[in-house]
């Protein structure tokens, strides 16, 4: 279904497009304003433009050097730490710096903070594990908790064993299904719900704490934390994660007879803290109140640098208009750079962004957000109505085969992103940036997510395919999100 809709996005378009280069250059560089000549393709009118913002942002090494600020300077930036603090102020200036308008607009965010944590396995035999809470877990009693597991491979089963459970320690043994080209990384939704949802269903059934092998699908003994959710109706019991590695020993173990496990964790939640989402603006020249929202998340968990989750979508979404102020070009629309907090925790700030600017919802064209990594793009995934997804994904591809050079001309319908789904609620089209993401969740939420993991050319290449699309939708005559 997702293959079919491309290829008649793709096949839309494709018989304008041999219409001539000198053309193309001449309908590019006509006056502002002009009203598209018949049959033109956005790929005949912003060809050379588009040629032009790639060839600058390729070579453009800005994004790289804001990342390695941004991680080597300040570090990881847990909602309520100091760090996010530093990198509010930090992207402000800096987008400041570029020349652009910026301010901050308040939001409230939840503040937990990780204490002293370890696990290990008491009986058959004493040996250590590697453990690390999962975000929002309550510590577990002075001391820790000690229980038998129960090792869960479904929710399905976990119900089935409900007697078992009772008083025990969890164990979600769920492997997360690897990336391929058709599906990217849809297995991490497919496992995802065990972390969210898992320590309470557990609960329910009187289990004293949960246990889970981390969320990826790949392990060199990495340890993967992430938000768990906590039904109110149920006792909140502590929840940490294990590597595969010490998921899969528990689960030999648990085979062939009884295996008990200690847990000690001594985190705190605090009182809500003080945070903000940063706006930076490359204001339009003809219809300023007309709005394409480019996002992406400045918060992280507490662990490695949150480099490509989601550093590198902020750097991408903040050099993108640098590179456009750089080539003097000032599209119709404002494109506008929102850096939403605490996505990661609590998406406190993408709900603000989307409550205080509800009026001006209806002038946003689009939002797109990046928070799949800063990998090579390979294209987009559309979320909208069903009454207009068919439609936006024709138009957005239509712009996108001005991404062919890059191979990031795939438009697909699909999830676009935490931080925009507010937005989607509001009827505004939203879009994910794809990228070729095979090895995002090798490192997503660990301490292996550091700045040495991310590819200045391939972020450099994410810069260009956001600047060329955001500029090509924002100076667009007609709106892509109208008939
Ligand atoms: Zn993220
Ligand atoms: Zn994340």
């Amino acid at each position: 279904m997702r293959r079919a809709l491309v290829l008649a996005a793709l096949a839309s378009c494709a018989p304008a497009r041999g219409g001539g280069h000198v053309a193309a250059w001449i309908s590019d560089t006509r006056s502002y304003g002009a009203a598209p000549t018949p049959h033109e393709t956005p790929a005949d009118r912003y060809r050379a433009t588009a040629t032009r913002i790639i060839t600058v942002a390729t070579a453009d090494r800005g994004a790289y050097t804001k990342l390695a600020q941004l991680t080597d300077r300040i570090g990881h930036r847990l909602s309520g730490s100091p760090e996010l603090v530093r990198a509010i102020a930090w992207a402000a200036q800096a987008m400041k710096d570029d020349g652009h308008d910026v301010r901050t607009e308040k939001v409230m965010v939840p503040h937990w903070v990780r204490g002293a944590e370890d696990a290990s396995i008491v009986a058959p035999q004493p040996r250590a594990l590697h453990v690390i809470g999962l975000g929002g877990t309550v510590p577990t009693p002075k001391g820790g908790v000690t229980a038998p597991i129960v090792v869960i491979h479904d929710f399905a089963e976990l119900d089935a064993r409900a007697a078992a459970v009772n008083g025990s320690i969890v164990l979600y043994d769920v492997p997360m299904p690897a990336w391929t080209a058709d599906r990217g990384n849809a297995g991490y939704g497919e496992a995802v719900p065990y972390r969210s949802r898992g320590p309470s269903r557990a609960a329910k059934l009187g289990a004293v704490a949960v246990l889970m092998r981390s969320v990826t699908a790949h392990s060199l003994t990495t340890l993967h934390t992430g938000a768990l959710s906590y039904d109110p109706e149920q006792p909140k019991i502590p929840a940490a994660a294990v590597t595969v590695e010490d998921s899969a020993l528990l689960a030999r173990l648990a085979a062939a007879g009884p295996v008990s496990v200690r847990l000690h964790l001594e985190s705190q939640t605090l009182p809500d803290a003080e945070s903000a989402n940063v706006i930076g603006e490359l204001r339009g020249r003809d219809k300023p109140d007309e709005i394409v929202v480019l996002g992406a998340h400045l918060d992280s968990w507490d662990v490695g640098q949150g480099a490509h989750d989601d550093g590198a979508g902020c750097v991408t979404m903040m050099q993108a208009i640098t590179v456009l102020k750089q080539l003097g070009l000032q599209p119709r629309r404002t494109i506008r750079v929102v850096l939403f907090t605490n996505e990661e925790n609590g998406v406190r700030g993408a709900k603000a962004y989307a409550k205080e600017h509800e009026a001006e919802l209806a002038h946003t064209v689009l939002a797109v957000e990046s928070d799949g990594g800063g990998f090579s793009p390979r294209g987009f995934s559309v979320d909208a109505t069903p009454q207009t997804s068919a439609r936006v994904v024709g138009r957005l591809a239509e712009i996108a085969a001005l991404l062919e050079p890059l191979g990031a001309a795939r438009v697909v319908a699909g999830h676009s992103g935490t931080d925009v789904e507010p937005m989607l609620a509001g009827g505004v089209p939203t879009l994910g940036l794809d990228s070729n993401n095979r090895t995002y969740f090798d490192i997503h939420h660990t301490d292996a997510d550091t700045l040495d993991k991310v590819d200045p050319a391939e972020l450099a290449a994410a810069v260009a395919a956001i600047a060329v699309l955001a500029y090509v939708v924002a100076d667009l005559p007609d709106r892509v999100d109208h008939p």
